[in-house]
């Protein structure tokens, strides 16, 4: 049985709130990224039941920390649910989540699925876990978000994480697309919601320390993370010090898209722009306007 305080781990599972104007910046900064995804993409509405997937890592603690901080003062009403799948990793803390949960009165469940001997079994000799691992993981969570009623299912990915898996697709995937915000899961059974859109790794890193919250490693499987990914996180980060506008000019291109500017024929018809036309080249009377023009570049010469 584990401690409502302390743990073994010798975490603090309720420490005291930080009082320094630096802290009360970034929450209110949090909030309001976080406030305005949920407007603009009408995440939550009144009566829904967010199910927040808490894996233990900095991106998931924030989601819901700031969930509930939001919860108190939104014009709605929701409820808010935290759930961990424990994968039966080797050496999972099984304790620290259950601790930091009940230390701060939220309510959670923790679903026991060993999807790490599956995930082992499944995956091909020389491959990284994580393809296998996460969609097990998937599949786990939103089955349980049927079985407790949850209207949503609040996952913690930010901006920073919308902007590399946007860049994956196009230099890997030979597609234009992203992570979005709100979406319709593939089996149509539930909605998925990332209320971090807006918001940048780098401040939830320092909003991860600030509160303390007792961080699991995500790599206790012994996998490594995606080297791909990696790479491109570190260059979005490289960007990030040399051009600070950049990042945030790529996400509002991400909701700024032109269709007839790209070359996609099943999101544009090209075929109709002739019949959109507005100059009839069989018309007298624009023949008559184009000689005009034609007769005047000759004048000019
Ligand atoms: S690092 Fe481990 S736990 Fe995390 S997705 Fe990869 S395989 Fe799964």
């Amino acid at each position: 049985m584990y401690s409502p305080i302390e743990s073994q781990q010798g975490f603090n599972f309720k420490p005291e709130l930080p009082t320094s104007s630096s802290y009360y910046r970034l929450l209110k900064k949090l909030r309001r990224q976080v406030g305005h995804a949920i407007r603009d993409y009408k995440m939550i509405e009144e009566g829904d039941k967010v199910m927040v997937c808490i894996s233990g890592g900095k991106d998931s603690y924030t989601l819901l920390d700031i969930l509930l901080n939001f919860k108190r003062v939104a014009p709605v009403n929701f409820d808010v649910i935290a759930v961990n799948l424990d994968q039966k990793q080797p050496g999972f803390p099984e304790d620290v989540l259950p601790a930091y949960l009940e230390a701060n009165n939220i309510p959670y469940y923790i679903l026991e699925k060993d999807t790490y001997s599956i995930t082992k079994r499944l995956t091909p000799e020389g491959k990284t876990y994580c393809a296998v691992c996460s969609r097990l993981r998937r599949g786990s969570l939103y089955g349980f978000a049927q079985e407790i009623g949850a209207t949503k299912v609040a996952l913690g990915h930010h901006r920073d994480d919308i902007i590399a898996t946007f860049f994956l697709n196009l230099f890997h995937g030979g597609s234009l697309k992203a992570m979005p915000p709100k979406l319709l899961s593939s089996d149509k059974k539930n909605i998925l919601i990332r209320p971090l859109a807006y918001v940048e790794e780098k401040d939830i890193i320092k909003y991860a320390e600030m509160r303390k919250f007792p961080i699991i490693p995500c790599n206790l499987c012994g996998s490594q993370e995606n080297l791909q990914r990696a790479m491109l996180n570190n260059m979005l980060r490289e960007w990030d010090k040399e051009y600070p506008k950049r990042l945030h000019s790529i996400f509002g291109a991400l909701q700024n898209v032109s269709p007839s500017q790209l070359a996609d024929r099943d999101l544009f018809d090209f075929e109709k722009l002739d019949e959109e036309r507005e100059f009839d080249l069989k018309d007298p009377e624009e023949m008559k306007k184009r000689l005009d023009v034609v007769n005047l570049g000759f004048a000019a010469e």
